[in-house]
């Protein structure tokens, strides 16, 4: 049996601590919502991988699906010799996108590759520079989707200069008072001050922020920001990479607003477990690129495009929109419950969309002042009883949940129970 802590100082002589992990797990199987670790302990999977585990840990469909092209090929790299799996996974994909203008679809590796890829393809279309991202977003860590990201520490610190024509504005967020009308003003600012809208090429957004924390962009400012594009001549980019493929209860959390995004980035679950990105957008502006100026060696990769169509028959299948709405609203209301309770007055905040539902925690429900520290000690004593969960927010004080929608009724609330119990302990010990 390996041990733990020649594992741990393994890793930490071979790894750089640049790279972080918010537990001390090391898996060795995994299964729906389910994951046992490398000493035979059982955890509930609240994090799936960052949500992309939509459709849970190896879907038996999922994993046929890899199976079978695990023995026809693996990889001829898209530029070289096409591959009919990419090509019907663009189909689906550009008929599941909002708006009834036809589509086109790149497929790509990892969801930075995306943002860098719609911005390339904003440009190459408006021939216009900027771009406008909010505070609190998180696109990627490669440098344009850095400079997009709109959080510091721990991302950018010490990383500059980025790619320049990137401006920030706040991102509306009713519970540390900024208001759409004020995220708006400061848009119609940035035109004053710092980028004339004529050189614009796009705004991009997340409709819920993921590792900003769960922030949801009200549907009224998201049509605004709409208007505001089609004003000015600027593309609307949606980031679904973490709101995407049932997450919300719809198939792209923007639906929700009946705004139609120009172009959409994705990854995450859209395949289950298997490296894949895209970018999703109306045809005349995805051809607005010559040939030759898109690509990548592993981008659209067979294997994960087979893995993705199996994803796509899952969240039809299993209803999985339906299933998001239940699950969110089982989570909603747990968290909910525990929030009415005096013992958890830290709870200053449960939101959520579907099934992406989260609660911020607070040293005081009048002052709102983050607890951080707090937070950290729920996911460090969740994962000693059997939870994994992890934070985010600007404050890293807001834990949420992207718990598999595959995962049962029963598990999810055995994990609602092991939060509860942590929580309950991180507080005491805070005390
Ligand atoms: N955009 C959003 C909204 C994300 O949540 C993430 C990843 N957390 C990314 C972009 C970057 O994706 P990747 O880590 O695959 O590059």
């Amino acid at each position: 049996m390996a041990d733990l802590l020649s594992l741990q100082a393994r890793r930490a002589k071979a790894v750089p601590r640049g790279l972080s992990t918010a537990t001390t797990i090391f898996a060795a199987r995994a299964q729906n919502a389910e994951l046992w670790d490398m000493q035979g302990r059982r955890y509930i999977d609240f994090a799936g991988g960052i949500s992309v585990l939509n459709t849970g840990h190896r879907h038996l469909k999922v994993m046929a699906a890899v199976e079978a092209q695990l023995k026809a090929y693996t990889h001829t790299c898209f530029q070289v010799v096409a591959y009919e799996p990419y090509v019907r996974l663009a189909e689906r994909l550009n008929v599941l996108a909002p708006g009834d203008a036809p589509k086109k679809t790149i497929l790509l590796t990892t969801g930075a590759e995306a943002i860098e890829n719609a911005v390339k393809i904003a440009r190459a279309h408006s021939g216009r520079p900027a771009v406008i991202s909010f505070s609190g977003a998180f696109h990627g860590r490669t440098m344009m989707a850095l400079a997009l990201t709109g959080k510091v520490a721990p991302y950018k610190t010490g990383f500059g200069p980025f790619p320049t024509e990137v401006f920030h504005a706040p991102f509306p967020d009713g519970y540390r008072g900024v208001t759409p009308a004020q995220s708006l003003a400061a848009i119609e600012m940035l035109f004053k001050s710092s980028i004339d809208a004529d050189d614009v090429a796009a705004i991009i957004i997340e409709p819920v922020q993921g590792e900003g924390g769960f922030n949801i962009a009200p549907f009224e400012f998201m049509r605004e920001l709409r208007e505001l594009c089609d004003r000015i001549g600027a593309l609307l980019i949606a980031d679904e990479i973490q709101t995407g493929f049932a997450r919300t209860g719809k198939m792209f959390a923007i639906e929700h607003s009946g705004v139609v995004p120009d172009l959409i980035a994705i990854a995450k679950s859209l395949a289950g477990g298997f490296p894949l990105s895209g970018v999703i957008g109306r045809a005349n502006i995805m051809d607005a690129v010559a040939p030759g100026g898109l690509g990548g060696t592993y981008a659209g990769n067979p294997v994960a495009c087979a893995a993705a169509l199996a994803v796509l028959d899952v969240i039809d299948e299993e209803r999985l929109l339906e299933r998001a709405q239940k699950l969110g609203a089982q989570i909603r209301g747990h968290l909910s419950a525990m929030a009415g309770q005096a013992r958890f007055a830290s709870i200053g905040d449960v939101r959520g969309l579907g099934a992406m539902v989260a609660m911020e925690l607070v040293k005081d429900r009048e002052t709102r002042e983050p607890a951080s520290d707090l937070a950290k000690t729920v996911v460090g004593k969740a994962a000693e009883k059997g939870l994994i969960i992890i934070t985010c927010g600007m404050y890293g004080n807001v834990i949420r949940v992207m718990v598999p929608l595959t995962a049962s009724a029963e598990v999810v609330d055995e994990g609602l129970a092991i939060l509860e119990a942590a929580l309950g302990e991180a507080i005491i010990d805070s005390r």
